[in-house]
């Protein structure tokens, strides 16, 4: 819930910051005086009012991408960026050792993220692994597997 929250600010706060930019640019050109009750529309018509809402869309676009993405490489449970890329598989041995992945964790290790690298079939959402708390669980399963030895 708390990933979900921190994404939710986010766009949050970007929606005030470019609602308030669209207020200047609309302050900057402000409408015609109206004739007859008719107010003459900007865009469309006002060429550097037009191409200045055009920076603004685009600028939203690419705040939008930018907030997407890096929600994408944050940890689901601390909210830290991901870090580590290592790239597993490969592409020349596509059938013996799997798609090529990369995978990223968490420094605190609260978790993988494994993004296959060939997406044939459209974009595939990358698969979080969460892990366990305890970090010598692993390390006990192993020599509880091997047997007791002494
Ligand atoms: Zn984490």
């Amino acid at each position: 819930m708390r990933y979900w929250g921190y994404f939710a600010g986010k766009l949050a706060g970007a929606a005030a910051v470019l609602w308030g930019l669209l207020k200047v640019l609309n302050w900057y050109w402000p409408a015609e005086p109206p004739f007859y009750s008719y107010i003459p529309p900007r865009f469309g018509y006002d060429l550097w009012f037009t191409v200045a809402s055009l920076g603004w869309f685009l600028l939203v676009v690419g705040v939008l991408y930018l907030v997407i993405w890096d929600q994408r490489y944050r940890c689901r449970v601390c909210l830290r960026k991901l870090r580590m890329p290592v790239e597993t598989g490969s592409w020349s041995r596509m059938l013996l050792l799997g798609q090529p992945r990369i995978e990223y964790i968490c420094p605190y290790g609260h978790g993988t993220l494994r993004e296959a690298e060939l997406q044939i079939s459209g974009l595939q959402n990358p698969e979080w692994t969460p892990h366990s708390d305890d970090i010598w669980e692993e390390l006990c399963a192993s020599s509880k597997e091997t047997g007791p030895e002494s």
